[in-house]
């Protein structure tokens, strides 16, 4: 099992996370940050971190954002694969606005 990071995430990159990760699993992409399921050791220092609370154990991930594992493991493809899946996920969905970070 891994830690996936969800929807909320995206926009927000508040990364606290980051700081906490034993093994600096935890990846930047354009719109969002993204857990590396081949690195990750479930260890759940993380969780607690976020204040956007978007950081799930894959089995714990709710099921309206299925799509963040393909997601969150796309960074062994790179970047670019994160944000391209990104992108389509925020054009088929009306993510809610966030001051001063999102309209
Ligand atoms: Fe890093 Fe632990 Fe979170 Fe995995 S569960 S991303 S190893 S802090």
């Amino acid at each position: 099992m891994t830690y996936v990071i969800g929807e909320p995430c995206i926009d927000i990159k508040d990364r606290s996370c980051v700081d906490v990760c034993p093994v600096d699993c935890i990846h930047e992409a354009s719109r969002i940050l993204v857990i590396d399921p081949e690195e990750c050791i479930d260890c759940g220092a993380c969780e607690p971190e976020c204040p956007v609370e978007a950081i799930f154990p894959e089995d714990m991930l709710p099921e309206k954002w299925g799509e963040f594992t393909p997601i969150n493991a796309a960074w062994n493809d790179g970047a670019e694969a994160v944000d391209a899946l990104v992108e389509r996920y925020a054009a088929d969905q009306q993510l809610p606005p966030i001051e001063g970070q999102r309209v």
